[in-house]
């Protein structure tokens, strides 16, 4: 099966929530007329792209009709295609290479996908040729430590741990940056705890972690990628905003975009937050991760 292929599979219930009911509503209108706009605009919030995004997209179409650009509710999903295309274009690079080690850190809420997302990111950068090693600082989920092990084994890549709950988050990650200076590794990807529930905590043990990373190498993390499960629609971007507050967040991975209608979330978090989607989870498995290159997704979600 191709990239794309795969991809469109995995997006396949946004795309029956989205964009076959635009391709539904285009099929029996008529007119640009404002009914049209309305469902058109029921149909955006509902696949969760967040009102104000919508409302920009609104009024990007009702200008392009006003001025002819477009003529008929046919052409209307071409334009929202590439609106939509052009509002998720990636600035910065997908991972900053800059450091010796790069230090990811992988921050979010417990059950977004973080263990996860680590043994695939993992893996991908171990086949790209670069020495990769994980630091289990998630000390406060049962079974994180132990879960990262396995998926550092499938990937083949080395895991630092402490121990299991209870141990010192801070203490893993100066042992992994130590480690990973030792061993000349390229990429050192940190797990976090995602304690959201209580703020005030979540924010000493992250600057802690900052603290103790910038100590060994100053520079560092090169990255905070921030892991949001697509399933939970708005509710992801009320706990970015959280997590914006108290972490120095460079990216977004989405997961989970195979078990939800809620796909257009996507548009919403780098509308309302800022923030670049970098990679995207489409499944549980090792290959079941993408990197996010918006052109492909938006062809994925719109083509037949
Ligand atoms: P953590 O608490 O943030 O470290 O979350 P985990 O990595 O333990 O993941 C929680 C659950 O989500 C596990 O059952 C994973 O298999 C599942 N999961 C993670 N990413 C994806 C994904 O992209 N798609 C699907 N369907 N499940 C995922």
């Amino acid at each position: 099966m191709s990239f794309v292929e795969e991809l469109r599979q995995g997006l396949e219930k946004t795309r029956k929530n989205f964009t076959e009911r635009m391709e539904d509503l285009v099929g029996i209108s008529v007119d640009l007329d404002e009914d049209f706009m309305d469902e058109l605009e029921m149909i955006l919030v509902a696949g969760d792209v967040g009102i104000k995004t919508t409302e920009k997209i609104m009024q990007a179409l009702r200008k392009a009709a006003a001025t002819r650009e477009i003529k008929s509710p046919a052409e209307a999903l071409p334009f929202i295609k590439q609106y939509i295309a052009d509002m998720l274009t990636v600035k910065g690079p997908r991972m900053n290479f800059k450091g010796h080690p790069t230090i990811v850190l992988v921050v979010g809420v417990n059950g977004v996908g973080k263990t996860t997302t680590i043994g695939k990111l993992a893996n991908y950068y171990r086949l790209m040729g670069y020495k990769v090693m994980c630091a289990a600082a998630d000390t406060f989920r049962a079974g994180a430590v132990e879960q990262l092990k396995i998926w550092g084994e499938k990937a083949q890549v080395p895991v630092i741990s402490h121990g299991d709950i209870g141990a010192d988050p801070a203490a893993v990650v100066y042992d992994g940056v130590k480690a990973a200076m030792a061993r000349h590794i390229d990429v050192l990807f940190v797990d976090t705890a995602g304690r959201l529930h209580n703020k005030t905590n979540l924010m000493k043990e992250l600057d802690k972690m900052y603290r103790v990373i910038r100590k060994e190498v100053p520079d560092g993390p090169h990255e905070t990628l921030l892991v949001l499960d697509a399933t939970t629609g708005q509710n992801a971007i009320t706990q970015a905003k959280i997590f914006l507050e108290t972490a120095h967040v460079t990216g977004v991975v989405l997961t989970k975009l195979d078990g939800t209608a809620k796909g257009g979330v996507v548009v919403a978090i780098k509308e309302e937050l800022g923030l670049d989607v970098k990679w995207i989870g489409i499944g549980e498995g090792m290959m079941d991760f993408r990197p996010f290159d918006p052109k492909v997704f938006v062809d994925a979600l719109f083509d037949r």
